[in-house]
């Protein structure tokens, strides 16, 4: 091993363990300095180059092939982000778990369908995973599913070749007379295959069984008025308590995507089931590791848990910077949000494609549709303009002068939350944007995420029809907006998609998505992390509970603008569209006294017909100027709704709620004494 004095002492590992970190200093230096530090945490090798796993026995597969034969660039590049240290932590804990008796039932939640990493086989489906770890531990591993009942026993790596199967001398068929037995109904067929777990569960094997069920979801769903439906729960339960369970070796472990699509009894402390939540890829180094795996190079062993093996990757375009690491790193960089499969669908497209090349616009399409899909619909996730400063990202939006400046000096903040704990915290957690249709406030929302050089997402409505699915998706969302962090979430409408506490619905599933969304907003985990917008026209149906401090805290009031910010909205629609504007003094004094108490979306209306009459006018695509005429022309031909009214109430509304009164201009202010004074 290296000479370095300050090189880590790894104690005593097998053979084939220290020829390999052996290798791998002469090369990168790993046991010294900053890669000692992050390949070494503790300054103890990971499981894997212990050998403890294996019983000390061989290298594993994969993870000695790729440190020896990986493209020497990607190999780099593991080393460097220190990727040889990694198990999944949930798998630590499953482990350790069932070591130390913490329970001998498991409940896996989250992201469980995505991809893991192993040591011996690279990448694989999360449950095998499991099941090639369980096969480490114990004696046998039966794997059950709704679909595919029982499959064959994986005999553990320690047991001998001529031990009998469990299902040798099992009372019942495991698969009742075979799948071909049509006799039985769907409710006896599950009835006779949870009495063969129970029969399984019962044996003593030295070294014990693990029975790992999938979908749980399906077998054991939430709020069953069905007695027989419950006969799942209530097997679970029974081993989660058995006192033989914990005299025995055996370990059950349940997959559910959700735990909202579980009845609660399986969720609640008194279980004695130990759940685990399974988090999607987190920070950029989780998808790092993943496509350096499928980048690693055709001399490294094949990846035989994957659909993308086998398969030639895709290039990348000059974006992408220069050199395989760079463009690695970009892409990861770009892809926050998705899951590994979601990664790995996102590189078989592009294969699919003529192309076969990434591009930055692809990479943004694809990752806005794989999240919308992913959760049901519900979230829509948009990336902010690289290279936008926080000045010009509110360049397309007129007026709200007050508002763009104090945002302005919220991204900074937000710029400098990485470093400091005291600015973190400072930051406010959620906005408040309130006042009537079409006064920018979706817009605003959307510039201040770019401000900040972060990502959007847009959470729609979602209550939906079936109870159970609204807190799915809803927990879905929050997932995926954790691992889109730093993220602006914006809710539109949030009077009607948050509903209020006890408003008459019955089933109390209001109840329940309103506060999953408050303790998920109280997390202090996702202080500067997550900025919440939410809007309303109607502040007054607000449920209060939303408005105490810590939560949306910041109230922006939206009115509609006076003739300088209505000049320079036509201005900026104008512009966005590429017209000149040939307007003298007087044609503007006459457009903004004509365009008072338009709002911003129906000044848009006006530059744009403005625009058409003279495309029509001049019979073809042409340059563009918009001239008094034209102006006059289009306020001929289009004229709002009469809601006036309905608009100065809900900007009364918007300005009693308002608590920073600094964003006021001075008849703002004094409009807002009258009303809160009730004059
Ligand atoms: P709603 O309550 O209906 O969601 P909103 O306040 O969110 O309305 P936006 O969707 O932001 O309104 O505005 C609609 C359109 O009106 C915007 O896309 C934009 O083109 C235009 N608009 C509104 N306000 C402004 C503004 N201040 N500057 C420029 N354009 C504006």
């Amino acid at each position: 091993m290296g000479n370095d004095t300050d090189a880590v002492d790894l104690g005593a590992l097998p053979r084939w363990s220290e020829r390999l970190i052996d290798r791998l200093d002469d090369e990168y230096g790993i046991r010294t300095g900053e890669l000692a530090d992050r390949n070494f945490p503790d300054d103890r090798p990971p499981r894997w180059l212990q050998g403890t796993a294996t019983g000390g026995g061989d290298a594993p597969d994969w993870i000695q092939s790729f440190c020896l034969d990986a493209d020497p660039a990607v190999r780099r590049l593991w080393v460097e982000e220190g990727f040889l240290s990694a198990d999944p932590a949930w798998l630590e804990t499953l482990v350790t778990g069932d070591e130390a008796d913490v329970a001998r039932v498991f409940l896996l939640t989250g992201n469980v369908d995505d991809y893991a990493f192993s040591p011996d086989s690279g990448y694989l489906p999360a449950i095998d995973r499991i099941e090639e770890n369980a096969a480490k531990r114990k004696d046998w591993v039966i794997r059950y599913s709704l679909s595919n009942g029982f499959e064959r026993p994986v005999r553990g790596v320690a047991t001998p070749d001529d031990d009998p199967s469990p299902f040798d001398d099992l009372e019942i068929d495991p698969n009742g007379d075979g799948a071909a037995d049509r006799t039985r109904s769907p409710q006896e067929a599950l009835d006779g295959d949870v009495r063969v777990m129970e029969e399984l569960l019962e044996r003593s094997y030295d070294g014990g069984i693990a029975l790992i069920v999938d979908n749980l979801h399906l077998l054991s769903p939430p709020d069953s008025a069905n007695v027989n439906q419950n006969v799942v729960t209530d097997a679970i339960q029974r081993w989660a308590r058995s006192p033989s369970m914990f005299q025995s070796e055996n370990q059950v472990v349940l997959l559910a995507g959700s735990s909202e699509g579980l009845t609660r009894d399986l969720r609640s402390a008194s279980s004695h089931i130990e759940t685990i939540d399974v988090p999607r890829p987190e920070d950029r180094g989780d998808r790092l590791k993943f496509l350096a795996a499928l980048y690693a190079g055709g001399r490294v062993a094949p990846m035989s848990g994957i659909r993308l093996d086998g398969a030639t990757r895709p290039r990348f375009d000059d974006r992408f910077g220069s050199g395989i690491t760079e463009q690695l790193r970009t892409l990861a960089e770009r892809t926050s949000g998705l899951n590994l499969v979601g990664l790995e669908n996102l590189v078989l497209r592009v294969n699919a494609g003529d192309e076969r090349q990434f591009t930055t616009e692809y990479v943004k399409r694809a990752k806005r549709d794989q999240l919308a899909q992913e959760s049901g619909g519900i979230l829509e996730v948009s990336e902010p303009d690289p290279g936008v400063d926080p000045e010009s990202a509110f360049e397309g939006v007129g007026g709200l002068d007050a508002v763009k400046e104090r945002l302005i000096r919220i991204s900074d903040l937000m710029e400098r939350a990485g470093t400091s704990e005291t600015v973190r915290r400072s930051l406010p957690s959620g906005l408040l944007f309130l006042g009537p249709p079409g006064t920018g406030k979706t817009l605003v929302a959307r510039a201040f995420a770019n401000a900040c050089g972060v990502n959007f997402a847009e959470l729609g409505n979602i209550r939906s029809m079936y109870v159970g699915e609204s807190e799915r998706n809803l927990s879905q969302a929050l997932d995926l907006i954790r691992s889109l962090t730093p993220v602006v979430v914006f809710m539109d409408e949030i009077d009607q998609t948050m509903g209020r506490r006890g408003s008459g619905d019955e089933s109390g599933v209001d109840r329940r998505l309103f506060a999953r969304i408050l303790q998920f907003m109280s997390d202090p985990e996702l202080d500067g992390q997550v900025i919440w917008i939410a809007a309303s026209n109607e502040p007054t149906r607000i449920d209060p509970a939303l408005k105490r401090a810590g939560r949306f805290d910041l109230t922006v009031p939206f009115v509609r603008p006076d003739a300088e910010a209505r000049r320079s909205i036509l201005r900026v629609h104008l512009r966005d569209r590429d017209a000149a504007v040939d307007l003298s003094a007087a044609d503007w004094d006459w457009l903004l006294d004509r365009t008072a108490g338009y709002t911003g979306a129906e000044l848009e209306r006006v530059a744009k017909e403005a625009i058409w009459t003279e495309l029509s006018a001049s019979g073809g695509p042409a340059d563009v100027t918009v001239d008094g005429d034209s102006v006059r022309a289009a306020l001929a031909a289009y004229s709002p709704p009469a809601n006036r009214r309905e608009f100065r109430r809900m900007e009364d509304d918007a300005l009693v709620e308002v608590t920073s009164v600094d964003m006021l201009t001075e008849s703002q202010r004094e409009r807002r004494e009258q009303l809160v004074n009730g004059e």
